[in-house]
């Protein structure tokens, strides 16, 4: 291939002389096929590539560094857990050590955040045309004039994922180690290939930054009204809806996870989606399925002979994936900007099928549920293990928080005041008993509720107050099932159901006693009643 144009990366340490910047995506395939283990073409035209052993996060070997700078800013703990300079440097020559062996290196420079007054600059190193043409797809890409003037970059990734972290190494639980310095703005991976660990790093330095210009940085996505331009969010943890139904034709698309609100409106941090791919169907979700085609990145799934992708195939892990740029989607707004949202929308997957399709949220209430962040696990494929899991996790994205999350529903609740912005919970998990015995509601509903939470016609909305949860359940949707809104009606069981309700109301108020001390007496008053 007579493409390259070597570039400088000597600045940080790597000598490689064969390096690839900024390389289109054709010739990202031509180097994946070439040089990849087991890249491969799907039929639709996708780039399949596999990222071994590591199929999802590995968020238990987060580090972050201890530094004066920033240690009184972060919420230490379990999610940002601390680590020294010393060893963040040793792990960090460990990668360049290793991409030094490397035959050839691919940079990817490109913007974090739509808003030019409030973009980054983020530089992706990495030895796999895989990585590079993945983040090619999910941050923004430059033009060709402002690649020219790029300059220094404000945050580096340095991916050296398929070589181990040492082990010896103080501090490392594993082989394993995503180490994240703010001083240097710098994130260095280690042990792992799964393409996501980049995308919510660049996340999680936004949740740093965004908060202290006082921003607020939110995993949830976003469209807008195509008349009006005013946005609505959808909140929610992995798993419940946020990028399927952030995909609706009726609305311009802004983002499907990441976005950031300021006192103009609200932006997309990134340049691409990153959606399930598992059971992925033209008929229930047209508009991610078309997006998978030539230029985007699918995978670990598995392909059929005839190179068809075989969604159903979860062999690998369920949680295949696919990646592509944000305009693949035919209603995409380009850029990624919108006005103020009217609707806040908190998606659960509540799999012990308690909570209502829909429920209006007063401000105690939103307050209560975003510092719950609530959703549940269909447990594990354990023979005969069918009881759901709850997870409880701040502002609906506890592993990418820097701040206490406190700082995040601090900012939230003023420019929802602000804004007057509606607040509603949406449970796109069971409903007529909890897995095994219900069912997951029909996205056909699900979409149906939100159109009637966007058109308005939830303005003044019948309801009644659920006597546990302490919100308005909504009692009638246009085109929606009334049986299927009040959720005790849906179950044939009553008394199982009012066992598994306190069960649920249980679970909320023991996760809420970390938070009980900050909490205001309204939103403690919003607590559930076990
Ligand atoms: P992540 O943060 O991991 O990207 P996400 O919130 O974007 O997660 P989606 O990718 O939208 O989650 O996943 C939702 C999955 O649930 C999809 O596979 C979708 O097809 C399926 N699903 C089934 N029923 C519904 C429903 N009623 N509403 C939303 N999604 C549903
Ligand atoms: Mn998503």
């Amino acid at each position: 291939m007579k493409t390259s144009t070597a570039f400088d990366l000597t600045g940080h340490g790597l000598t490689v002389a064969e390096v690839h910047r900024n390389l289109p995506p054709s010739s990202l395939y031509e180097h994946a096929i070439r040089f990849e283990k087991d890249a491969s073409i799907a039929d639709n035209g996708a780039l399949v590539a596999y990222s071994g052993v590591k199929t999802g996060r590995s968020p238990k070997d987060k580090r972050v560094v201890e530094r004066p700078e920033s240690k009184n800013d972060i919420w230490w703990g379990s999610v940002n857990i601390p680590f020294d300079e010393g060893t963040f440097r040793i792990n960090r020559q460990r990668a360049l050590d290793y991409l030094n062996t490397r035959p050839r290196l691919y940079c990817f420079d490109g913007f974090a955040g739509w808003d030019p007054k409030y973009r980054i600059k983020v530089r992706v190193i990495c030895s796999r045309p895989y990585h590079a043409l993945f983040m090619h797809t999910m941050l923004i890409r430059p033009t060709k004039d402002e690649l020219s003037k790029f300059g220094t970059p404000d945050f580096v990734i340095i991916n050296a994922g398929a070589f181990p972290a040492n082990r010896l190494t103080s501090g490392m639980g594993s082989t394993t180690s995503i180490d994240l310095s703010l001083e240097d703005k710098q994130l260095i991976i280690l042990g792992t290939e799964y393409a996501g660990e980049m995308k919510k790093g660049v996340f999680t330095v936004a949740n740093y930054f965004a908060p202290k210009r006082g921003l607020l940085s939110m995993h949830c996505s976003a469209t807008a009204d195509k008349k009006t331009g005013a946005s609505s969010l959808l909140f929610g943890l992995s798993g419940t809806g946020k990028t399927t139904l952030s995909a609706d034709p009726k609305r311009h698309l802004i983002g499907d996870d990441e976005h950031i609100w300021t006192d103009d409106g609200i932006f997309n941090i990134e340049g691409g989606c990153y959606a399930k791919a598992i059971n992925l169907t033209s008929e229930s979700e047209p508009d991610i399925f078309q997006a998978l085609r030539f230029g985007a990145v699918l995978e670990n799934v598995v392909l059929d002979v005839d190179r068809m992708v075989d969604y159903t195939n979860v062999s690998i892990t369920q949680n295949t994936r696919g990646a592509y740029p944000i305009e693949f989607i035919q209603n995409a707004k380009i850029p990624c900007i919108a006005g103020h949202p009217t609707d806040v929308i908190f998606l659960t997957c509540d799999a012990f099928g308690v909570l209502p399709p829909v429920a209006a949220l007063s401000p105690a209430h939103a307050m209560y549920h975003f510092m719950s962040g609530y959703t549940a696990k269909v447990a594990g494929t354990e023979m005969g293990v069918t009881e759901p899991q709850a997870t409880f996790s701040p502002c609906f994205g506890g592993p990418f928080l820097v701040w206490h999350p406190s700082k995040y529903a601090e900012l939230l609740a003023e420019k929802m005041r602000k804004h007057k912005a509606r607040v509603w919970l949406v449970n796109t998990g069971w409903g007529g008993g909890g897995y095994g015995v219900g069912k997951r509601i029909s996205l056909k509903n699900t979409r149906a509720i939100i159109d009637a939470i966007h058109s308005g016609a939830l303005k003044t909305p019948k309801t009644e107050r659920d006597p546990i949860f302490g919100f308005d359940v909504v009692t009638e949707v246009p085109g929606v099932p009334s049986e299927i809104l009040r959720p005790r009606d849906s179950w044939t069981d009553k008394s199982a159901y009012d066992a598994t309700a306190k069960k649920l109301a249980a679970l909320f108020n023991k996760n809420f006693e970390t938070y009980a001390a900050g909490a205001s007496d309204e939103v403690k008053a919003a607590a559930p009643k076990a």
